[in-house]
């Protein structure tokens, strides 16, 4: 059987474990993967290097015009390119993850993301990850998830994820920024985080990466098939 011609979008907010989960249902099911979060790092990184006025949307949007990057859509790989240069670690910086707010926010760089990304998984079988997948880039995927959890549940998770990675944490500081950022995202005015009316939402407070990871491979086998 060869794969399916099928999209899969998979948005919610920071902490679901959305990253993780779209990866390795992206791997499970044969797929390949498209992280749109990763598009707009990579447009903020080429609007700090050109050193734009981020209070400035027209100054974000001459810095991104003419942009030039590549993705790996393999799950397996982290692979990101600005003008040929590898930036996969530079675009987690907290200098990028401070900025990416801002530049996702002006609507001229989200219309050029949006025509880069329908491009990128033309015709192909893909998990698509990010905040506005099932609403604006693809509202005719053919499975829609919307991963959810309590603020506290995924400050907690992201508070055990500093510790583990030895970088000091305190629980009121994380919380509070997720429920800034959350605040930020879904009330902003172009292309705002909210579940398509057809998604499937999955709420991850009380669930396992593995049990999140089983239940939406489970829903895309069902309904679309797995490349054999
Ligand atoms: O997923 P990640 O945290 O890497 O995304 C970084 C930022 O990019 C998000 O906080 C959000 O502001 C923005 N973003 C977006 N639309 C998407 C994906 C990410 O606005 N489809």
């Amino acid at each position: 059987m060869s794969a399916p011609h099928a999209i899969i979008t998979i948005d919610g907010p920071a902490g679901t474990g959305k990253s993780s989960v779209s990866r390795r249902v992206a791997d499970r099911l044969g797929a390949r993967y498209l992280d749109t979060g990763a598009m707009y790092r990579v447009a903020t990184l080429a609007a700090l290097r050109a050193g734009a006025d981020l209070e400035n949307p027209d100054a974000i949007t001459a810095s991104v015009a003419d942009i030039e990057m590549t993705l790996s859509n393999d799950p397996g790989s982290h692979a990101v390119t600005l003008a040929g240069e590898d930036v996969s670690d530079e675009i987690r910086t907290d200098a990028v993850t401070k900025a990416v707010s801002a530049v996702s926010a002006v609507a001229d760089v989200r219309t050029t993301m949006v025509a880069l990304q329908r491009d990128i998984v033309a015709g192909e079988y893909a998990v698509v990850e990010g905040r506005d997948i099932g609403t604006v880039v693809f509202p005719d995927a053919e499975l829609k998830i919307f991963l959810t959890a309590s603020a506290q549940a995924r400050a907690q998770r992201r508070h055990d994820q500093n510790l583990s990675q030895g970088r000091p944490s305190d629980f009121d500081t994380v919380l509070a920024d997720v429920e800034r950022r959350d605040h930020l995202d879904s009330t902003r005015a172009v292309s705002p985080l909210r579940a398509a009316d057809d998604a499937v939402v999955v709420d991850t407070s009380d669930m396992t990466i593995e049990q999140v990871i089983d239940h939406l491979v489970e829903l895309a086998t069902d309904r679309i098939g797995a490349r054999a």
